[in-house]
């Protein structure tokens, strides 16, 4: 057998590891002497094991005015936010009531109070005066004290059921991904667009779609996570009384991961921060991965603009992981040109380096991992909750899900849904065809597949039940022949569908599976919405391209089936919380581990188009219209953001990191990917400094208001639309913007 890790990715030899250099590691015993005033409050933290570096404790004994510490990964700025909470407290006496601590998820906002706690001198009546919480959770507080008692419409399904609703109520049912109009509404809404385009037939669709939800909400006394952000605004924007009321209350204001921030949570925080400006905000532009949610590196890189008086700390020490996964890190960000330069350096010499390795598929990638997180768990040398398995996007974990379950390998999924791949609805449909081409009776399946025929599901179904009482047949599909108001073409297609099941019953299932989506599925897809404008093509392609590379490892398929029955069992039991109290492995996309960190990180799916995703690498193909240079910014922008991406995901790891590269994907060959093969490249690639650019934005013309808006969109830039300015409602022009 061949070795399955190396300490470079396959195809390079020879080359130099990076390794990141080692910092000097004076402290706070050395640079807080005993003559200081605060010294007290250093030398408890010490005895808690946290000695601060020197910007460190700087930007600890911050106290007025606002400050910004903008520093790479691991290298303690969240640590930074929860010591200068006790500095504040312990030292300057403030008010435990008077300090606001914003996060990015509640699960660091959790962590974080449980920091706090840890701090010397605290007690719970201490930390449970502050707050400590996302945007959401915190803004959800201040309607709440105001009356605003709607419902919060937490569930995802839930919106997307009602989405599908209001379609069918239009006469536009199936016709567009209720997902994917929710995000659409959503980007609006953070970017405090109130009116939505409407030039062509599909805007106006889209608008009224859009109206129609928001109405109902109202109706329904319901709001969405965006309408919390939304509805906060406008309260504060009305009620001057209720800011200098939150304006007093908080005194001391802190945001993590500034660099997430969208304009309207931008803008909310500017709203409740008093004169003082004791804004405190902490981040990386290397890891802004939120930009398809309205995430805008600038907050964070304008910032001294935005606060002209701002105060500006770096760190550049990282605490979290061995030199060599913090020399990797360093030579993969690197190669982003629209960055603030920064190398970090490291404290901890390397047992192990970064390991790459090259597995066929993506399931061998997945048996690797399982046999090695189970080979470490019998020496004894880790437990389960060390190791977290990273992927790209939600639909990437297919392999790794399935092979966890069959190994019974205790796993927490941390990412967005919890839906089976199989269940998913451009996958679904397929399944239900090669169980009814087994058994040509199973009702259940029939209902999956029957309004790829188009005809309304209930209703068909009714009929087939109607027909089977006066004459059962061995293809009870075939009764939609007679289905009132078909046309000949429906007939025929119907009569098609039975002769194909008729076919596929002896084939492996991969040949099955083409022969379905060639025949008539993935143009069904296809035609059936207007998902071009809103799903990505490419999404649909990926999800049926992962269901045959699935399929391929099973000859019949009623093994197939078999198979995804036991794991739809599984799935359902771990849903029971048969993992609960256990240690867990954590599975997440690299987006949720934002801000963690743990002992052994494997980052799956290392390869091109997987990361840089293919969306990003075609990301410019969407324009084609459009002038050529932008498409080439598009594109780059898209895979500076992937690169981040990858820095994140390097970077969660303190003593042990493996990056898997699958050799195929979804059976086409991949190449590892570029972000990894560029950090052994020995020319040192010098970025250019982003200190000014000119881009296209939308200016208030109303003299005074400083709003303004960059113009991402192509439609946007090249269309006569003028728009509202979000501040103070007069017209917004088109001009060039100096950054
Ligand atoms: P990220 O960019 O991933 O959010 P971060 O900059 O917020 O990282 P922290 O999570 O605060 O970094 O710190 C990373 C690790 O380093 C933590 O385990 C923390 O306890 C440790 N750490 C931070 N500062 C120090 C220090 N001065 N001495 C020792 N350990 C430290
Ligand atoms: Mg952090």
């Amino acid at each position: 057998m061949h070795q399955r890790f190396s300490p470079q990715p396959t195809g390079l030899t020879n080359t130099t590891i990076p390794y990141a250099s080692l910092a000097d590691t004076c402290n706070s015993e050395t640079l807080v002497t005993h003559e200081e005033h605060d010294h007290y409050y250093f030398r408890a933290l010490e005895r808690n094991g946290i000695y601060l570096n020197q910007p460190q404790i700087e930007a600890v004994r911050h106290k007025d005015g606002p400050l910004l510490t903008l520093a790479g990964a691991g290298s303690g700025k969240t640590s930074v936010l929860v010591s200068r909470t006790g500095y504040l407290i312990q030292v300057h006496q403030v008010q435990p009531r008077h300090i606001l601590l914003v996060t990015f998820s509640k699960k660091a906002a959790d962590e974080m109070k449980d920091r706090i706690g840890q701090l010397p001198g605290m007690n719970l009546s201490v930390t449970s005066s502050i707050q400590a919480s996302t945007f959401h959770s915190f803004f959800l507080t201040i309607l709440r004290s105001r009356g605003y008692s709607e419902d919060i419409i937490s569930s995802d399904r839930y919106r997307q059921m009602i989405m599908k609703q209001l379609m069918r109520e239009l006469g536009v049912h199936d016709s567009y991904q209720p997902e994917t109009l929710l995000a659409l509404f959503s980007s609006y809404k953070v970017n405090l667009i109130s009116d939505l385009p409407s030039k062509t037939e599909e805007e106006k669709e889209i608008k009224t779609l859009f109206l129609k939800y928001e109405d109902w909400k109202t109706r329904q006394g319901k709001m969405d996570f965006d309408d919390i952000l939304v509805k906060s605004y406008h309260l504060l924007q009305e009620t001057p009384a209720l800011v200098n009321a939150l304006q007093e209350r908080f005194q001391y204001i802190m945001v993590d991961e500034f660099q997430d921030t969208n304009l309207i949570q931008y803008e909310l925080i500017k709203l409740i921060t008093n004169s003082s400006k004791n804004l405190f905000v902490v981040g990386d532009d290397d890891q802004t991965i939120y930009s398809f949610n309205g995430a805008r590196n600038e907050f964070i890189l304008q910032f001294d603009q935005e606060f002209s008086n701002a105060k500006t700390i770096t760190l550049d020490i990282n605490y979290r992981s061995s030199d060599s996964i913090v020399g990797l890190g360093n030579e993969v960000i690197k190669h982003n040109q629209h960055r603030k330069i920064k190398t970090l350096k490291a404290t901890k010499p390397s047992r192990f380096q970064p390991m790459y390795s090259r597995p066929n598929t993506t399931d061998d990638e997945a048996k690797w991992i399982v046999e090695d997180v189970k080979q470490k768990i019998e020496s004894g040398s880790h437990q389960y909750n060390n190791f977290a398995i990273l992927h790209r996007t939600a639909s990437n974990n297919r392999a790794i899900f399935e092979q966890l379950m069959i190994e019974k390998i205790p796993f927490i999924l941390y990412s967005g849904t919890d839906k089976l791949f199989y269940d998913h609805w451009t996958v679904k449909p397929l399944i239900d065809y090669l169980k009814l081409s087994l058994d040509p009776r199973h009702f259940d399946a029939m209902d999956g597949i029957v309004s790829t025929l188009y005809i309304q599901r209930e209703k068909a179904m009714d009929f087939i039940w109607n027909k089977e009482q006066n004459g059962a047949k061995k293809y009870p599909l075939i009764h939609l022949v007679d289905y009132p108001g078909l046309r000949s073409f429906q007939i025929e297609k119907v009569k098609e569908r039975v002769r194909l099941l008729k076919e596929c019953k002896d084939l492996e299932p991969v040949a099955a599976i083409k022969k379905l989506r060639q025949s008539f599925y993935d143009k069904y897809l296809e035609t059936e919405g207007k998902q071009q404008a809103t799903v990505q093509k490419e999404d649909i392609k990926e999800m049926l391209d992962e269901l045959e590379a699935s399929a391929k490892r099973f000859i019949t398929i009623s093994d197939f089936i078999h198979f995804i029955e036991e794991i739809v069992e599984q799935h359902q039991n771990m849903k029971k919380g048969s993992f609960t109290n256990q240690q867990t492995v954590s599975l997440m996309t690299i987006h949720k581990a934002k801000g963690l960190e743990f002992r052994s990180v494997y980052l799956i799916g290392a390869s091109e188009g997987i990361i840089p995703h293919i969306t990003a690498l075609e990301a410019g193909k969407l324009q084609e219209a459009g002038p050529k240079e932008a498409a080439r910014i598009k594109i780059e922008r898209a895979i500076e953001e992937e690169r981040r991406l990858a820095y994140v995901g390097v970077t969660r790891a303190k003593e042990e990191l493996t990056i898997l590269s699958p050799a195929y994907y979804r059976g086409k060959k991949v190449e590892v990917s570029r972000f990894f093969l560029e950090a052994f490249q020995k020319e040192k690639v010098v970025p250019k400094r982003a200190s000014s650019e000119t881009v296209l934005a939308w200016l208030c013309s109303k003299e005074g208001c400083i709003a303004w808006q960059r113009i991402t969109n192509y439609e946007e830039a090249e269309t006569e639309i003028t728009k509202e300015c979000p501040m103070c409602k007069s017209p917004m022009k088109k001009g060039p913007k100096e950054i």
